[in-house]
């Protein structure tokens, strides 16, 4: 088990209880599509969505953070 149940690909979450009865939108994937966190791709591909997701928002968070974080200054670019 992992803390991140979307990586889990035995959690609850991505079981066949939310299978949707299609494929995976990801092209050339024939797994079952649904998961808990969207109908259109099987737990592996979704687990990828996510985490590109995430990565994308922690880095644009992080961005933010340090320009918040800085005295405001001239811009010298
Ligand atoms: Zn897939």
């Amino acid at each position: 088990m992992t803390d991140l149940p979307h990586r889990d690909l035995e959690h609850p979450l991505n079981s066949s209880k939310y299978h949707t009865g299609k494929r995976c939108v990801e092209e050339g994937c024939d797994k079952p599509a649904g998961t808990h966190w969207s109908p259109f791709w099987c737990a592996e591909h979704n687990a990828e969505r996510l985490d590109r997701i995430t990565n994308t928002l922690e880095t644009e968070l992080k961005r933010l953070e340090e320009a918040l974080s800085q005295p405001r200054k001239e811009n010298t670019q």
